[in-house]
């Protein structure tokens, strides 16, 4: 299995691309992120997250229990080492949905990662999502704003940038990215039936 970190402010619209992916790849995975955050109206545990307390976390931390991560909006976010070693073993591709500080983690633990970056068309595109969703009050958005001017600097730590005009186009361009990299040489891409040495 792969592994694929996508990455991009919040807002951008990586859950609802996501979504369209999955008719490209049905059988990606979606890594369930660890966070303290509290839910959103609508939002499922263990399915959008799994929701836990600040010292539990603290906790997995001291216990090196996470393959990355990291404080995002005054929250505790991150992913366990358990969920990616069990989808790999499986042969399963795995997406995560993290964070910079955390896709940087996850590029020095594990070099074969691939790395995406979802960018708005326009930072008044991405204000209209974000007050759209209206899942934030004015402090928040005020907050996220600011740290999407910062995270998107970061886009040159990626591998690819995909900007997320149309919700069709950057699925397919993703599940194409995907597609790619399971087609290298260097990851093992061999002709069926392939017995010989390589010359
Ligand atoms: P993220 O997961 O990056 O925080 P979401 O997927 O929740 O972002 O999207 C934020 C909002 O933007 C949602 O209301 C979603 O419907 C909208 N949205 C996502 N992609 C697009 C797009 N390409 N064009 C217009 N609106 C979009
Ligand atoms: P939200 O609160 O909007 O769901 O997510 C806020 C930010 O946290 C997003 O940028 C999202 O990518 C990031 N995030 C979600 N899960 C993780 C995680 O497991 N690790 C890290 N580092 N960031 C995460």
């Amino acid at each position: 299995g792969l592994l694929f970190v996508l990455s991009g402010p919040s807002g951008v619209g990586k859950g609802t691309v996501c979504e369209r992916l999955f008719l490209y790849r049905p059988s990606l995975q979606i890594s369930t992120s660890l966070t303290t955050r509290p839910p959103r109206p609508g939002e499922v545990a263990g399915r959008d997250y799994d929701f836990t307390t600040p010292a539990r976390f603290q906790e997995l931390i001291s216990e090196d229990a996470f393959l990355e991560w990291a404080v995002v909006h005054g929250h505790y976010y991150g992913t366990l080492k358990e969920t990616v070693e069990e989808n790999l073993a499986r042969g399963t591709d795995l997406l995560l949905e993290i964070d910079v500080q955390g896709a940087l983690q996850v590029r020095r633990r594990l070099a074969g990662a691939v790395l995406i970056f979802m960018a708005p068309p326009s930072m008044e595109a991405l204000y209209m999502r974000i007050a759209g969703r209206a899942t934030e009050d004015a402090a928040h958005m005020k907050r996220r704003l600011e740290a999407a001017q910062h995270e998107l600097a970061a886009y040159c730590h990626y591998d690819y940038l995909v900007v997320n005009d149309r919700v069709e186009e950057a699925a397919a361009s993703i599940s194409a990215i995907m597609e790619a990299e399971k087609c290298r040489v260097s990851r093992g891409a061999r002709p069926p039936g392939w017995g010989g040495e390589e010359r």
